[in-house]
């Protein structure tokens, strides 16, 4: 990959972007443009070298895996899905808090047997089952986990959860913690050496506007 193009950065759109751009702001790098009003999807920033590009969520993994990106900000949820190769994870932003759990129709009685899982996040479900020793048949889904054990597709759901709003009004509840998700600065192995001086300046600002965002 050449390295006299702009060091390239990857984030997403919704509370990623939102929670990210004050922090890059503190480390001296300023989207020209607002792009929540624009359909482009690269942008130039206020420092000529440094560029930003937005893409769905789970896509920033793999650019940054490739160095199609040299940088991207990533929830723990989404890394965990996707894998660490190619990718180091210097920094937790603390940023778009959440937890991923495992939930259950409210007072559902345990099941003997096969468990059927419903979720987006099939390897994160897999391992975690495996994990316990527990058989589970684990069916992909793209969205609307909460209605898969109302219809009964499925015994229990993994899903992200932040304030359980979501699980109440559909009338499940959270049965198990896999992990606490906070967003994470993700660095592609082989630009932490080309671009080092520069990977190492923003990742130590940006630790700086980690520790100052605590309040
Ligand atoms: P809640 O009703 O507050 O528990 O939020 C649940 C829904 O919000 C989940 O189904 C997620 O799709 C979404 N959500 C909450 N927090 C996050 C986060 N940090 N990152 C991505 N999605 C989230």
């Amino acid at each position: 990959m050449a390295t006299d193009r702009p060091l390239t950065i990857a984030l997403s759109k919704g509370r990623i972007l939102k929670d990210t751009l004050p922090l890059l702001a503190q480390a001296g790098i300023r989207m020209l443009e607002d792009p929540d009003k624009s359909r482009k999807l690269i942008f130039e920033t206020s420092r000529d070298d440094v560029r930003i590009v937005i893409l769905r969520a789970t896509d920033v993994p793999p650019y940054v895996q490739y160095g199609a990106a040299d940088i991207g900000v990533a929830g723990k949820d989404v890394l965990m899905e996707h894998g660490a190769a190619g990718i180091f994870e210097p920094l937790d932003l603390e940023i778009a808090r959440c937890k991923l759990m495992v939930a259950a129709l409210r007072d559902a009685p345990p099941v003997s047997g096969r468990l059927r899982v419903a979720t987006k996040f099939v390897n994160i479900a897999r391992q975690y089952f495996a994990s316990q020793g527990r058989q589970a048949d684990v069916i992909k889904l793209y969205g609307a986990m909460e209605l898969a054990p109302i219809v009964g597709l499925a015994d229990r759901i993994v899903d992200i959860v932040d304030t359980g709003n979501t699980l109440r009004a559909n009338g499940l509840e959270p049965t198990e913690m896999i992990a606490e998700v906070s967003s994470r600065l993700i660095v592609n192995q082989a630009s932490m050496k080309t671009r080092h001086a520069d990977i190492q300046a923003i990742t130590d600002q940006l630790a700086a506007a980690v520790v100052a965002q605590r309040g």
